[in-house]
């Protein structure tokens, strides 16, 4: 039989879409829907598994799923035998404590002796006992935020994005236990076939991220400013020269980092470049 490296996504929630999306972005096709238990891709050696995200990391480590995908919190509180084997970039959140807005934080020795509330017990443990402060933790699995407001705790420890959930239940964040984003974890003792698939699937997942990262770009520029242009662009070898019908110019091709664009842009209009476009890229190999 075929082997097949089985990777659990997330059932339903913020985590499924932009796996799925990563997954097709990196070239599998799966044509029946996520209200199954289990998917399978068309042209590459793929099962996807729908199932709980708290749930992934354990299933992980007991060979139910090769690989998952689950957010850097999940993978860090549930502490089982998973390897994190690429951040994916996407569910950006921070797992921050909060206490009532009235409240006088003066830092993290205000903590002591208090009660948090919290879905993530070990990650708070593990925050408290690194600042060296005793504190009471109160695990909740959902709706933390009113934690403090009905006086189950004086302080809560949950996901935050915007902040408007604390907002609207009168907390105010004050400290970041940790920065989170979606992650790949995988059993650490797969076999051949299945790493295998494994490093290939990586490798198509960096591709796509390398691209977006990157942008082409072509414009036009007098020939005395390819040699300045070259320097600030040199793309993945050096940039693609091709003459303009119109004499002393040149129109130039390149790739450029996305988070240095802004900064490159007013350069390359000093040289004389004219004509920019900005084209965005599907996959990258470099
Ligand atoms: P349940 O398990 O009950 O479905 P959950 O909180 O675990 O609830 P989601 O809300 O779907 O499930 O969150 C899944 C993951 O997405 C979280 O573990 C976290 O990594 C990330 N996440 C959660 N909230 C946000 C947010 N507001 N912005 C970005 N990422 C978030
Ligand atoms: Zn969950």
């Amino acid at each position: 039989m075929k082997t097949l490296l089985r990777i659990a996504v997330q059932k339903s929630g913020r985590l499924q879409e932009d796996s799925l999306k990563l997954l097709k972005e990196s070239g599998l096709h799966f044509n029946n829907g996520k209200d199954q238990l289990k998917t399978q891709a068309e042209n590459f050696p793929v099962e996807l598994l729908f199932l709980r995200d708290d749930d992934i990391p354990q299933y992980v480590e007991d060979k139910v799923a090769d690989a998952g995908i689950v957010g850097e919190n999940v993978f860090v509180e549930k502490q089982k035998n998973n390897e994190l084997v690429r951040r994916l970039g996407f569910a950006k959140c921070r797992l921050s404590i909060a206490v009532p807005r009235s409240e006088n934080y003066s830092g993290t020795s205000w903590l002591q002796g208090k009660n948090i509330a919290t879905s993530y017990p070990a990650i708070v443990q593990s925050f408290l006992t690194k600042n060296n402060i005793a504190a009471g933790i109160h695990e909740i699995s959902g709706s933390v935020e009113i934690a403090p407001g009905i006086g189950l705790a004086d302080a809560i420890c949950d996901i935050v994005s915007s902040g408007s959930t604390l907002q609207s239940n009168g907390l105010k964040e004050v400290e970041v236990v940790m920065k989170s984003e979606a992650v790949l974890i995988a059993n650490p003792e797969l076999d051949k076939d299945k790493k295998d698939i494994l490093d290939e699937l990586i490798f198509r997942i960096g591709t796509v991220q390398t691209a977006k990262n990157n942008k082409y770009i072509l414009m036009n520029c007098p020939n005395e400013a390819i040699e300045k242009i070259t320097q600030i662009i040199p793309g993945m070898k050096s940039p693609t020269i091709m003459p303009l019908s119109r004499p002393g110019w040149s129109s130039l091709h390149s790739v450029v980092d996305e988070n240095d664009f802004w900064k490159k842009i007013n350069l390359l209009k000093s040289f004389g470049a004219e004509g920019i476009l900005v084209i965005p890229i599907e996959k990258m190999i470099v």
